[in-house]
């Protein structure tokens, strides 16, 4: 019996696979396996990571402090403009709230708040302890909507009644009523919304960026960098832009059911899947503006020129290394695997929090023979997959960056406390030269587990 077989609960034998096994057969998009310490995030943890960058709108969590602290500042999330997202504001839930019921409490945080730093719309999330004590958000925030004329929102979040996609769902069903409110007249032709892109280091500002170079205007980023009004008349733009599927695939599914606006699924990390993005959205406008398509091949030229001969440089020491990989959704890990194949390494292991089958089977696809895929794990399996695969560094966020340290192995954070732009051409060789520094640290030489081996 291998190390990690060792430590994978029976029940969640299904979650995993090694590629090589026949048949192919993935369990996932399932509760949690209790008591198992799920890498995931609650329901309202989801919801407030999609809502979060939306800087000049009022957050305010219903709740116990404990909830508003586990998510504030979760994520970096740069405006360019107002800062208001970065406060996190509770109503501090206590036990004569819960025997006697928030609303009262919830009301006069709203309008306090409100009157204070003047927001363009508020988001109030439901937590747990609402869920149980029953508080009618709804009718709360339709109060003082009437009261203040701004948009005030309940997002459905509590905590338990669900997994992290359930957040999003929440999330996307509370931006779906700020949606079709504004006016659309001087939208152009050529117009994008960008969705799922979080700019948690100015990752937006760089494909807002090459999207203007090809001619396309962005009315609405969802949500990174967010505003308030952008959301409001997001509908009169051509093309909804759907990244990280998981988090914000139904809003642009919402947005096409109820305004006709077709959406394409992108990515922006690695060579590859950058410039597809690109040329996804020129063929998409080329009867409008047939010079499109040679723009965006100009821009993808310029950039590669730069690009290429600067990661060769990395890939001479990289080739061969071994890279594991788990993040939130399974589209980045697509991207991933493909970014490490062109810097000449082999993705030994990868896995997602909220992947579906459909994601599982195309990580299959993609994957080398013997490379582990699994869905929502936990430290426990995570740490025994990085010691039999002896990994040379761990691609994931938050979480998984203490599982790295404590083996001694190197770690990028692809996640939530980055601090350098991983998407676009850039982003490309941003990424290669952390993995670079990381991998070819001389620090990991000084891990015993390494010692003994030498
Ligand atoms: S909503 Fe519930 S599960 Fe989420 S942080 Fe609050 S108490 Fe914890």
């Amino acid at each position: 019996m291998s190390t990690a077989e060792a430590v994978i609960f029976k029940e969640r034998s299904g979650q995993i696979h090694r590629k090589g096994q026949e048949p192919f057969e993935m369990d996932c998009n399932r509760e949690s396996l209790a008591g198992a310490v799920s890498q995931r995030a609650c329901v309202f943890c989801g919801s407030r990571v999609v809502l979060y960058p939306i800087a000049d709108a009022l957050h305010l969590v219903h709740g116990p402090i404990g909830c508003a602290a586990y998510t504030w500042d979760i994520r970096g999330a740069l405006s360019s403009g107002p800062a208001l997202h970065r406060l996190s504001f509770s109503t501090d839930l206590q036990e004569i709230d819960v025997i006697f019921g928030g609303e009262e409490k919830l009301y006069r945080a709203l309008t306090e708040l409100i009157d204070r730093h003047h927001p363009k719309a508020a988001f109030v999330y439901s937590t747990c302890i609402v869920g149980i004590i029953g508080d009618d958000l709804e009718s709360v925030c339709r109060r003082v909507a009437a009261e203040k004329k701004i948009p005030v929102i309940p997002v459905q979040s509590e905590g338990f009644k669900g997994n992290k996609r359930e957040g999003y769902s929440a999330a996307c069903k509370a931006m779906f009523r700020l949606v079709g409110t504004g006016d659309t007249t001087d939208i152009p032709p050529l117009s994008i919304n960008i969705l799922g892109d979080f700019n948690l280091a100015g990752e937006l500002w760089i494909i807002r960026d090459y999207f203007k170079k090809m001619g396309v205007e962005t009315v609405a980023n969802i949500t990174g960098d967010g505003r308030v009004e952008d959301i409001m008349r997001a509908h009169g733009a051509a093309l909804n832009l759907v990244q990280c599927s998981g988090a914000t695939v139904e809003l642009a599914k919402m947005m096409n059911e109820s305004f006709g606006i077709p959406f394409k699924r992108v990515s922006y990390f690695g060579v590859e899947d950058m410039a597809q993005a690109l040329y996804d959205v020129a063929e998409f406008f080329r009867d409008k503006d047939p010079g499109i398509i040679e723009r965006t091949r100009q821009l993808v030229k310029e950039e590669l020129s730069v690009l290429y001969p600067e990661l060769q440089k990395f890939r001479k020491d990289l080739e061969g290394k071994k890279a594991a990989i788990y993040v939130g959704g399974a589209f980045k890990a697509f991207s991933l695997v493909k970014a490490f194949r062109l810097l000449g390494m082999q993705v030994v292991m990868v896995g997602s929090q909220t992947g579906t089958e459909e994601d599982y089977r195309d990580l299959h696809e993609i994957t080398d023979e013997g490379t582990i895929i699994v869905d929502d794990s936990n430290p426990l399996e995570l740490a025994s997959f990085l010691k039999e695969k002896e990994c040379d560094i761990f691609v994931g966020g938050v979480k998984e960056r203490p599982i790295a340290y404590k083996l001694g192995v190197g770690f990028c954070d692809h996640n939530h406390e980055r601090k350098q732009p991983l998407e676009g051409f850039v982003g490309m060789l941003n990424f290669a030269r952390e993995v670079h520094c990381s991998v070819m640290s001389p620090v990991w030489r000084f891990v015993p587990r390494r010692k003994e081996k030498a």
